[in-house]
């Protein structure tokens, strides 16, 4: 992995905008499960690494998500 960069997005812009100019040698880094794997084992070599973990709007949009997958849960769970 040592060829390759690693880049910590601040914004989904900035993600984005590097994705576009790797042209297609970068990959995202959500959590990292499989792509740190793929990476170790020589089945992906990205040029750019872009971790979207610290986007702070991608963040908040998460915590809502699971806000509402919740209730949805919990008003399925008074349902039956
Ligand atoms: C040991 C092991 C056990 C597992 N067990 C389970 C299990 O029990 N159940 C299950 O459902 N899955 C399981 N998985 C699979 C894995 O957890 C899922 O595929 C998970 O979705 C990976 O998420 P991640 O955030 O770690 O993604 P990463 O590893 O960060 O990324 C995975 C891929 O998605 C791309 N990507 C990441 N973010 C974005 C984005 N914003 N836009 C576009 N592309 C993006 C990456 O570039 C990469 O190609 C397992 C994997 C491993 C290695």
């Amino acid at each position: 992995m040592s060829d390759t960069q690693y880049l910590a997005a601040k914004t989904i812009d900035e993600a984005v905008q590097a994705h576009n100019q790797a042209n297609g040698s970068a990959r995202f880094l959500a959590g990292g499960t499989d792509l740190l794997v793929q990476i170790k084992s020589g089945i992906k070599k990205p040029n750019l690494v872009i971790d979207v973990k610290k986007i702070v709007e991608l963040n908040n949009k998460l915590k809502k998500f699971q806000k509402m997958n919740l209730l949805l849960e919990l008003q399925f769970l008074v349902l039956i």
